[in-house]
């Protein structure tokens, strides 16, 4: 499947803006170039990942906050990073965010499973890629995705992300 970069993030905006009719804007920078090793990727892992750092980053700002997706292609690596201008973690509770259900007490009353984060790290393990989170209480976060850009990196458990799902006791949410 030819997988063009620009407008798979293109569309997954477009469906987060819908759901949270325009609360925030999200912009969209790419740095490097983007051969066709990209055709490689697992598109449904990927959307999974971005999907979730986006929805958090929308659901855990306030109205206006702004977010950024940059996307930097390197030779063995593209980095997508994800940042906002939302409520931050505490150091305390970076330590246990991508846990199944875990949610930091500073939510308040913005709702949730717990399951989005767990989900993320999955994926990004099955690329055999890493996540780094960078954030500080009412002060913002940064996620920062690294996935290797060749296929044979990728997909070292062979699980769907059916199996992904199912094994973070994930189910479809009514938003
Ligand atoms: P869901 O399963 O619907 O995604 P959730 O958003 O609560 O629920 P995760 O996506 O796994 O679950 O995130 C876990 C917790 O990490 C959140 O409850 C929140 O406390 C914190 N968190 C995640 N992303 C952000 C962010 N961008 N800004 C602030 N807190 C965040
Ligand atoms: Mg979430």
């Amino acid at each position: 499947i030819e997988l063009d970069i620009q407008l798979f993030c293109k569309q997954i905006i477009h469906s987060l803006h819908l759901s949270f009719e325009d609360k925030n804007q999200i912009i969209l920078n790419f740095d490097g170039d983007f051969p066709s090793e990209l055709e490689l990727w697992d598109e449904k892992l990927l959307w999974h990942i971005l999907h979730n750092l986006l929805n958090n980053a929308l659901k855990y700002s306030p109205q206006g906050g702004k977010i950024f997706l940059n996307i930097i292609a390197e030779e063995k690596t593209v980095t997508f990073s994800i940042k906002d201008q939302g409520i931050g973690i505490s150091q305390e509770s970076q330590q246990h965010l991508f846990e199944t259900f875990y949610r930091a007490d500073n939510v308040g009353n913005i709702s949730g499973t717990g399951l989005g984060l767990s989900i993320v790290r999955k994926c990004v393990e099955a690329y055999n890629g890493n996540i780094f989170v960078e954030s500080e209480l009412d002060n913002g976060t940064t996620f920062r995705v690294i996935l290797p850009r060749q296929q044979q990196l990728m997909g070292k458990m062979g699980e769907s992300v059916e199996q992904i799902k199912s094994s973070v006791g994930y189910h479809e949410q009514t938003k």
